[in-house]
């Protein structure tokens, strides 16, 4: 693990939780926020790895959290020829 704490890139949230490492040990590691579910690589750019750079219009709080109308239910499939 990593010896800074890292944070939330979106929401500021303390407790990452490690998903994934990548196929090359070392290289990157997948990781997620246990509180807003953003997840991200780590190699990739600071804009989307680093709090302190990610674009501010797309920051959440605990307040944004809680109001984000649920996610859309994918609708039934259509039928052939309908
Ligand atoms: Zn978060």
């Amino acid at each position: 693990m990593s010896d800074t704490t890292p944070l939330c890139p979106r929401c500021a949230h303390e407790t990452i939780e490690h998903i994934f490492d990548s196929p090359v040990p070392g290289v990157w590691e997948v990781v997620q926020c246990g509180r807003c579910l953003y997840m991200w690589r780590t190699s990739e750019p600071a804009r989307r790895t680093r709090r302190d750079a990610y674009p501010e219009e797309f920051m959440m709080t605990p307040g944004d959290i809680g109001a984000a109308p649920e996610v859309p239910a994918v609708p039934p499939l259509r039928t052939p020829g309908g």
